[in-house]
């Protein structure tokens, strides 16, 4: 989609440090941290959040967990723990409408979050 930041990260038209990509998604660095490793994984097909996803998609969204957690182990927080997160509109605190797991780790996390 034209005028979506997350596509136009996908297509390279936008930079980013990109840290992981194949056909069917694209890992990089979260531009405001939130923890030591804070990286962004999306689907390269463009769905805007949680609730647009359909059954067609559930492979897509078991290989976006499977390399977050392959991401993980790459950055040796696999043991120690990390959180995976994916906002749902704004109540959920989504700000930017192409699904994404963000990717945290490196300290401590807390419960409940904010
Ligand atoms: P969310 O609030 O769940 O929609 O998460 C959006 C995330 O995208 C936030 O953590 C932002 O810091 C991150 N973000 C926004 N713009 C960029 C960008 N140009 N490059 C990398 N991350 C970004
Ligand atoms: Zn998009």
């Amino acid at each position: 989609m034209k005028d979506c930041l997350f596509c136009n990260i996908a297509s390279g038209v936008i930079p980013a440090k990109i840290v992981y990509h194949d056909d069917l998604v694209v890992a990089f660095d979260d531009i405001n941290p939130q923890a030591t490793h804070h990286k962004i994984i999306i689907p390269r097909k463009h769905i805007a959040t949680i609730n647009h996803i359909q059954t067609e998609d559930n492979q897509l969204i078991g290989h976006l967990v499977s390399i977050a957690a392959q991401l993980a182990k790459e950055l040796h927080i696999a043991e120690q723990g990390y959180r995976l997160v994916m906002n749902c509109n704004a109540g959920g605190g989504q700000t930017v409408f192409h699904i994404h797991l963000h990717l945290l780790g490196g300290r401590q996390m807390t419960w409940p979050p904010g």
